[in-house]
């Protein structure tokens, strides 16, 4: 399927930029960041929730969906747009990130990778390029993943460089295995923290035929300059003519700075997860809703903020709902949170159209990164999603 790729805007400065692709489901412009639905539902938000807020694509993950109820359910039922009501695009992920998961994963083998389903200990499967290909195809979604080799950054060298020629050799299986022509397919760039590997994994995928690349194994616990190293050199060396989909990243402020790299989406549970344990987003940082002193504040979470969340309720009362564990806080919180992702991404467009982005990036990380009330470190968070 044909992209109709476009750059509509470059920052003079950075490598920040706005670009059009047409998916089966419309346009998407970026940067956009996509919630993650791993199981067809963003936690705590409906299909409706996610359009108010102007959510353009949402991430679910195709092994999750095939273990839990099965692919062809989901195709008898019309497809994944259909069953979740909700007409944006749609991203599969193809199951490789589940290889750093212990629940999931046994090993790795030349023909693919052997999970073991979580929901039943005893039973083990072979994830072929070609199995990751037909599920994705009758899920239905607009962008699927290849099956990637993914290894922990802990890993050594030689894990990397091997990881880096299966995920070519899957990547070429992939192409010939599609089986839904409306779907684009997506390269996945390995090679962990290995400046050369990274190049190396570059050049293979970009002499295959993809819609579009992504940037894998990053946002797991290395340090954050390492990521961006990692990214800079990537991005400086793939064609810039493709979207560019930095994977499992949420963070606002590198998020803000891999945008200036060049990056064009990004997907992660960080905004959710950070809501559910009470963390919420605002322009001047990050603040605890359960803390104390927010049950006397009348105020709303961010004075100019137009969220459902915002527009309707204060502090205190959103405090007193997390205090006392009332179901609604979970959609309160969560609908602020992706709102402000939202938000941000509209800022970031604003910048790179006016050809303010270096300003703007510095500017959001100094209001962003002074208040200091952090529970949870992305890294940590991250190991601990619940995925069944
Ligand atoms: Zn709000």
């Amino acid at each position: 399927m044909n992209t109709q790729f476009k750059i509509i805007a470059e920052d003079d400065k950075t490598g920040a930029r706005i670009t059009r692709w047409k998916t089966n489901h419309g346009t998407v412009e970026t940067p956009f960041f996509m919630p993650v639905a791993t199981k067809m539902a963003v936690k705590h938000l409906t299909s409706t929730d996610i359009k108010e807020i102007g959510i353009q694509a949402v991430i679910a993950n195709s092994l999750v969906l095939e273990l839990s109820r099965g692919s062809l359910y989901i195709e008898k039922r019309g497809g994944i747009h259909k069953l979740m009501n909700y007409d944006g695009t749609i991203f599969t992920d193809s199951g490789g990130f589940q290889m750093i998961r212990e629940s999931f994963y046994e090993k790795t083998t030349p023909k693919g990778v052997v999970f073991r389903d979580p929901l039943n200990q005893k039973k083990s499967f072979l994830a072929t390029p070609e199995w990751v290909m037909h599920v994705q195809g009758h899920i239905g979604s607009d962008v699927a993943m290849i099956l990637d080799d993914h290894n922990a950054h802990t890993h050594t060298k030689e894990k990397h460089a091997e990881a880096v020629l299966q995920t070519y050799e899957w990547g070429k299986q992939c192409v010939h295995a599609k089986i839904n022509p409306k779907q684009l397919l997506f390269g996945i760039i390995q090679g962990g923290s290995y400046l050369d590997l990274r190049k190396k994994s570059a050049k293979l995928m970009e002499s295959l035929q993809f819609d579009g690349m992504a940037l894998g194994g990053l946002a797991t616990g290395e340090p954050i300059p390492v990521m961006k190293k990692v990214v800079s050199t990537v991005t400086k060396i793939i064609k810039k003519e493709q979207p560019r989909y930095l994977m499992g990243l949420g963070s606002p402020i590198e998020m803000i700075n891999t945008i200036g790299m060049g990056i064009d989406c990004f997907d992660s549970t960080y905004p959710t997860q950070n809501a559910r344990h009470n963390t919420l987003f605002t322009m001047q940082g990050k603040i605890d809703i359960a803390k104390g002193r927010y049950i006397h504040d009348d105020n709303p979470i961010e004075e100019d903020c137009d969220c459902y969340t915002c527009k309707n309720y204060t502090k205190a009362y959103v405090c007193h709902l997390a205090k006392s564990e009332e179901p609604i806080a979970m959609r309160l919180k969560t609908y602020h949170n992706i709102f402000f992702m939202k938000r941000l991404m509209n800022e970031a467009k604003l910048a790179i159209k006016e050809n303010r982005y270096q300003k703007f990036e510095k500017e959001f990380a100094r209001s962003f990164g002074k208040k200091k009330e952090q529970p949870q470190k992305e890294g940590k968070k991250q190991k601990n999603v619940s995925l069944v």
